[in-house]
């Protein structure tokens, strides 16, 4: 591990802004985050943005307090009411996808438990979160005021419509499988914006890029692997 004062200098000549509330947290599970960032670059993620940005942030307080010691192994983890934390490789996959330079107004899809959240935050200027449960947008919340992060806004509801109020969006990430694109969230996507989403059955999907194509309701299509997340409800969605 590189030391501390390079990490926060290299942070800030990549305009992320480490808290120091995230700081608190740093030597905790610090040999266990390195070697999930080592799976990553083994894995071929290239973005140093997204590799210092998951240096960073304590994947394990956003996990079932019993199972924080499994917060680094690279798979998803039940966070309660039938949901999970997403598997880090692809969460690292996805947020690289979505090509941040820290100036994009983000919508994410599915706040489940935060962490993928805490990620967007230091990458971008503002994140929209939307969850279907209640009491998991609650406690996500709550973890990303502990972390001193305070760009983004929580709402409770069917995130396969988006978020009409706060819309357009320069980046649309939406962490449950969709059969399809719902259109509200290309209808509420910026010309040239990208998005990742699951798309497939319940059992299968391939994680897609969708780039809405300038003037106009299309969008180009780019297949990125094969994946597995739990369904996205709602009225787009599975219902
Ligand atoms: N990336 C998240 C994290 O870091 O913890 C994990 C997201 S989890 C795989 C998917 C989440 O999407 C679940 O919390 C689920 O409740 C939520 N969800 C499913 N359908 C939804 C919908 N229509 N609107 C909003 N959230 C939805």
């Amino acid at each position: 591990m590189q030391r501390l004062e390079d990490l926060l200098k290299k942070a800030q000549e990549l305009k992320i802004t480490i808290t120091k509330e995230i700081l608190n947290h740093f030597e905790e599970y610090k040999y266990e985050r390195e070697k999930m960032i080592e799976l990553f670059v083994s894995r071929g993620i290239k973005d140093q943005r997204v590799i210092l940005a998951m240096l960073f942030v304590p994947r394990h307080i956003f996990v079932p307090r019993n199972i924080q010691h499994l917060a680094y192994e690279d798979k998803p983890l039940p966070i309660g009411f039938g949901q999970t934390i997403s598997q880090p490789y692809i969460i690292a996959l996805m947020t690289e996808n979505l090509e941040l330079k820290g100036e994009e107004r983000v919508l994410e899809v599915g706040t489940g438990s935060g962490y993928h959240t805490a990620i967007l935050s230091l990458l971008s200027k503002e994140v929209v979160t939307i969850e279907f449960i209640s009491s998991l947008s609650d406690s996500a919340k709550e973890k990303i005021s502990l972390l001193g992060l305070n760009n983004v806004s929580f709402v409770v509801g069917d995130g396969s419509c988006g978020v009409e109020f706060l819309a357009p969006y320069d980046r649309i990430c939406v962490s449950a499988a969709s059969p399809s694109v719902p259109e509200p969230l290309i209808h509420q996507l910026k010309d040239n914006g990208i998005m990742l989403i699951p798309i497939g059955d319940e059992e299968e999907q391939i994680l897609s890029k969708i780039i809405k194509v300038e003037n106009g309701k299309g969008y180009e299509k780019q297949e990125i692997c094969p994946c597995k997340f739990v369904k996205l409800k709602g009225k787009y969605g599975f219902g």
